[in-house]
């Protein structure tokens, strides 16, 4: 098969004009890429753990890439041309959001927000408003309102499965790509690489953010959220 991109985290393969394999790699990243490490059987669980929320938003109406599950570490996907924006939605302060405007971490928003970074290493995935959006042609209006209204979706849907599993869902990103139709279909993974999630009591991280401040072990922590979600 053809290798028509190698990320971070994964590789995507050409299966044929409408469909792609994506691959999880055992790699992990942080801080642009300064960070890097592997981890053996990462690939694995973040693939788990995706295909588990992929099949959730599907059942709830949401137009996503996912097809089926075709090992431990490869899904099948509808082939896309990838949005060049990030979308993030947060529920509580974290990460960026609290350097950027001096928030203390935690602090619950008063309704969850969402946020449009442009996708780009080179210039550390800057944040954009959505009238720059507009004005630069990365995005139209009714598609920039499609992302914002299905990002609050897919918060509602992932924040109430979450909670049963003692999770708070503190932010995350998605990606979104259009197919040869035109339409905008929910793309890339979503797992702890993507997420924030805090444990419902203690507020401790079990998320990406356990490996960006050696707070604790990756994998064990990854198995951690595997094993609430029962997969
Ligand atoms: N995120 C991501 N990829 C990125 C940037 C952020 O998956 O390139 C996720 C991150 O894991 C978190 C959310 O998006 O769940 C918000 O991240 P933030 O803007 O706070 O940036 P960070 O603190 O991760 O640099």
């Amino acid at each position: 098969m053809k290798l028509l991109y190698e990320g971070k985290a994964k590789k995507v393969w050409e299966i044929d004009a409408e469909k792609v394999l994506i691959e999880f790699k055992d790699d992990v990243t942080a801080f642009d890429g300064l960070k890097k490490d592997q981890y053996r059987g990462k690939g694995l669980l973040n693939k788990k753990i995706s295909d588990y929320f992929f099949k959730i938003l599907e059942k709830n109406a949401i137009k996503t890439h996912y097809i089926r599950s075709v090992d431990d570490r490869n899904f099948e996907a509808f082939r896309t041309t990838v949005m060049p924006l990030e979308t993030v939605v947060r529920n509580y302060a974290a990460g960026s959001f609290c350097k950027r405007y001096g928030i203390e971490k935690g602090k619950k928003l008063s309704k969850p927000l969402v946020e449009f970074m442009i996708k780009s290493d080179e210039l550390h995935d800057p944040l954009i408003c959505e009238d720059t959006i507009l004005l630069l042609d990365l995005a139209t209006k009714e598609e920039l309102e499609y992302m914002k209204r299905t990002a609050l979706k897919v918060n509602e849907i992932l924040s109430s499965e979450l909670e049963k599993a003692k999770l708070i869902l503190v932010d995350f990103k998605l990606e979104f790509g259009k197919n040869s139709n035109g339409e905008i279909l929910l793309i890339d993974e979503i797992t702890p690489d993507t997420c924030r999630f805090w444990d419902s009591e203690t507020f401790e991280s079990l998320d990406k953010d356990v490996y960006r401040e050696d707070k604790a072990d990756l994998l064990s922590t990854y198995e951690e959220v595997a094993r609430r979600l029962e997969l």
